[in-house]
């Protein structure tokens, strides 16, 4: 359970709307609202919300109000929204103080961050940052093909991608990439998996998170699947692509499929698990072709929202 979602939001506590699986049970804390970006083509999460970085006395506040209940239950802090590294690194190392000095026992604080800001900014920026207590970044890829990128409007190359995966892996960062399985469709699975192994392989990743694509409501991708203009991959494919991309990996990352919208459980360290990963792939894919009801189910999950 979410630290304060019960305590906090009385009290009028500023709560980020998104987080990772893997941050559960961390005490969220919102120091800029919205995406500063907000025009990838498959998101809708948050477009009905401006852009703007909370003054840092109401962040010192929300810290405070946490401060007061939580103190000593505070183990792991997540920071929102989907970009909050657009802030300066003094602005950084005033919040990170405030955190450490609020929280005897934090062990771990996370933030969502972009590629291509990561990308920009300087590199001691980036060092003052960690070395002020932010540790983990997780960064959405989604995929590193080339003209996939560009379509889905994710705003940095994968030149950009591997740039700044490198840079924020130097600074210090534990760097965790979100890779979006059928992003390309029905027909560009082979591009995808191939493009992303590739960037994967350049940055090695500590951890890649993999999800599974399902078109939101009000986002361009739903609209042109509505139209007939992008045809969403069926189960077999979403299979055969990830099978190909643990094929192509050659990292040490940890390989996560920590989301709901999976298709199958895949959970374990590269290389020494691709194997039996990739064997349970294929037991799935067996089973599909025998199975309707498993096919039925694997189908349902396309219709899940709010994700
Ligand atoms: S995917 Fe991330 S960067 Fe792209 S619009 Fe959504 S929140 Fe912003």
């Amino acid at each position: 359970m979410t630290i304060g979602r019960f305590g906090l939001r009385r009290r009028q506590y500023d709560f980020p709307p998104f987080r990772p699986p893997s941050e559960a049970n961390s005490l969220l804390l919102r120091v800029t609202r919205g995406c500063p970006w907000n025009r990838c083509t498959f998101c809708s999460m948050y477009k009905g919300i401006k852009f703007e970085r909370r003054p840092i006395d109401e962040i010192l506040e929300d810290i405070s109000m946490a401060k007061e209940l939580y103190r000593d239950q505070v183990r792991t802090v997540f920071i929102g929204d989907s970009n909050s590294l657009v802030l300066k690194a003094e602005e950084w190392a005033i919040i990170l103080k405030a955190l450490y000095d609020s929280f005897p026992h934090i062990e771990r604080v996370t933030s969502y961050a972009r590629a291509k800001t990561i990308a920009k900014k300087p590199k001691e920026d980036l060092q003052k940052i960690f070395e002020a207590g932010l540790n983990r970044l997780h960064v959405g890829l989604e995929t590193g093909d080339r003209d996939l990128l560009k379509e889905i409007d994710k705003g940095a190359t994968p030149e950009e991608m591997i740039e700044a995966g490198k840079k924020a892996k130097e600074a210090g960062f534990e760097y965790s990439l979100y890779v979006l399985l059928g992003i390309g469709g029905e027909d560009r699975w082979e591009q995808h998996a191939r493009g992303t192994a590739d960037v994967l392989n350049q940055i090695d990743p500590h951890f890649i998170r993999v999800r599974t694509f399902i078109p939101q409501p009000h986002s361009e991708l739903y609209d042109a699947m509505e139209e007939g203009r992008f045809i969403p991959a069926s189960p077999e494919t979403i299979l055969k692509e990830t099978r190909l991309l643990l094929e192509k990996l050659q990292v040490t990352s940890y390989f996560l499929s920590d989301h709901i919208s999976n298709l199958v459980p895949l959970h374990g360290k590269l290389p020494e698990t691709k194997e039996e990963m990739i064997r349970l792939i294929d037991e799935v894919l067996k089973e599909l072709q025998r199975d309707d009801h498993l096919r039925e189910e694997l189908e349902a999950r396309r219709h899940l929202t709010n994700l």
